[in-house]
């Protein structure tokens, strides 16, 4: 597996992978992995030829208050996880080669950002934009892999790369979860033992309202009061949305009549987690691609 600090680097893999007829699937991450991060590692692996995985921890989209500098990092551990998975190549550049002085071009997507965690961490979605938009450059992979535990950016995504002509198919993965159904996370190792057992409710409580839609419930004020009712069941986490909107352009809804997207971002004690499960009237089991 090939270790790449510099853009030039990962591009001249690139170009050799590409010399020989075979496909590219390119999964960006923030590093410090775990099986969520392998999931989307094995999909690239079994859709293209070459898996590139890229390591970046990107301050654009961390506002001045969050985690930037504790965001847990170990590139040891990442390495040798990728490793394992059949991963051909990590692409690990510094802030400076991503940013260098005088960057001044951001992507800003409209809409799909102006809601949920866009509203409670502004510019976090235009770091995002900009931070895909330059690694789908530099790489040029044939499918980019997103997980759906970040739904909203995984939307936010397919949508630039839609409006902007990206010559790139984005495919997402579902939620990979703790057996106790908390969906997996970097931010996981924040927690303290008794925040660990607390954030069991958020799955616990996305899960009331799919039994609830599942037994005909349509009202989308009702749905989101049970969520909100279970999460206050525990004191130490504090809610900060609960929110089920259309898919996929996110669109206020008062009553589920096509698949619509359920998500909550909560605070325990220093740490906010984000999770979603998708909701759908008519009962199948919706493909995530076609959201
Ligand atoms: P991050 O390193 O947290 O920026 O995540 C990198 C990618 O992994 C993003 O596309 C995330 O949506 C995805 N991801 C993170 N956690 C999970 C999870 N529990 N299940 C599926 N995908 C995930």
């Amino acid at each position: 597996m090939l270790i790449c600090r510099t853009i030039n680097e990962i591009r001249e893999f690139v170009r050799q992978v590409r010399e020989r007829g075979r496909t590219i699937g390119l999964v960006p991450t923030m590093g410090y992995f775990h099986e969520g991060h392998l999931s989307l590692m094995r999909e690239a692996k079994k859709a293209c030829a070459a898996a590139v995985v890229s390591i970046f921890v990107n301050p654009l989209q961390f506002g001045p208050q969050e985690d930037f500098h504790q965001y847990p990092r170990d590139f040891e551990r990442d390495r040798k996880m990728a490793e394992e998975t059949g991963v051909d190549a990590i692409f690990y550049p510094s802030v400076e080669e991503m940013y260098p002085a005088g960057f001044s071009t951001h992507v800003e997507v409209g809409g799909l950002t102006e809601c949920l965690c866009g509203l409670s961490r502004p510019g976090h979605f235009r770091g995002v934009a900009t931070v895909v938009a330059k690694l789908l450059n530099i790489v040029l992979p044939d499918k980019a892999f997103f997980g759906w535990k970040d739904a909203q950016q995984a939307l936010v995504i397919r949508r630039m790369v839609r409006d902007l002509n990206m010559p790139v198919e984005i495919v997402t993965v579902p939620v990979v979860r703790e057996p106790d159904g908390l969906a997996m996370s970097s931010r996981n190792v924040y927690l303290d033992p008794r925040e660990r057992t607390a954030a069991r409710v958020l799955f616990r409580s996305l899960q009331i309202a799919e039994r609830a839609a599942a037994g005909g419930e349509r009202d989308v004020a009702r749905l989101q009061k049970a969520v909100r009712q279970e999460i206050a069941s525990e004191p130490l986490v504090q809610i900060e949305y609960v929110e089920i909107r259309a898919l996929p352009g996110l669109e206020p809804i008062s009553r589920l009549q096509g698949p619509a997207l359920l998500a909550l971002a909560v605070r325990i004690g220093k740490t906010r987690l984000i999770d979603n499960t998708v909701l759908n009237p008519e009962g199948d089991q919706l493909a995530f691609d076609h959201v």
